[in-house]
């Protein structure tokens, strides 16, 4: 059973979320400052973890910091307010997994909890060669091989096509891949996008022109499909 820990300190927010992440099949967990929670992640497991900011005590990212620094390594997704910052909260020393601004939709939070779960998962099995389409690659060391032959993979395609099958059957949009990959200082439009998915077809569909692993859904991104 995946067990998720709560931090929040506005006591109608963490029952609510509670009550709603029981009833969606999780085991829940609640603590109601930083202090708190690290001294309950020392006593037990969790799958993961949603670590408010905002925190008497310890504030949301501090606990981050010192969660990390303990080697606790399971996804912790923050919880910001309007105007927090964000850049902070994915910043690398911080090591937090993904961040929702409240107030935030059940579903938006249901969804966001099984894509890092899902992400999770999958980078247990980094070190080993997985089956793209028509090619084997291992994401770990950026390798890439079409019927025992190494291929060439620039590094960006590597990096499109690891994001497109971590998001195996979900749609994932070209706005996101252009934060997620691209990163936002870099001058890219979705044309860019495009065409990048136009040549990962060539490479790893059997006919590209008709596209069974990657598919376009239209106004919405595009779906890896194993
Ligand atoms: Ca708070």
């Amino acid at each position: 059973m995946t067990r998720i820990l709560i931090v929040e300190d506005e006591a109608q927010m963490r029952q609510g979320l509670k009550d709603n992440l029981e009833f969606e099949g999780y085991e829940v967990n609640t603590a109601e400052d930083g202090e708190q929670c690290l001294s309950m992640v020392e006593k037990n497991e969790y799958n993961l973890i949603l670590l408010d900011i905002m925190l008497p005590k310890l504030s949301g990212f501090d606990a981050c910091k010192q969660l990390r620094g303990k080697g606790f390594d399971r996804p912790i997704i923050m919880l910001t307010a309007k105007g927090e910052e964000i850049d902070k909260v994915l910043g690398l020393e911080l090591g937090a997994d993904d961040y929702l601004t409240k107030p935030f939709s059940l579903r938006e939070l249901l969804a966001r909890i099984k894509a890092v779960l899902r992400r999770e998962d999958r980078g247990k099995n980094k070190g080993i060669n997985v089956t793209v389409g028509k090619i084997e690659v291992n994401f770990s060391k950026f390798e890439a091989f079409e019927g025992g032959k190494n291929i060439v993979l620039s590094h960006r395609e590597f990096e499109v096509l690891k994001y497109l099958w971590e998001y195996e059957n979900q749609i994932v949009s070209r706005e996101e891949l252009m934060k997620e990959v691209w990163g936002m200082g870099e001058m890219t439009t979705t044309r860019t996008v495009d065409n990048f998915i136009l040549k990962l077809r060539q490479t790893i569909e059997e006919d590209p022109s008709h596209p069974k692993h990657i598919i376009t859904v239209h106004g919405m991104g595009y779906k890896y499909i194993p």
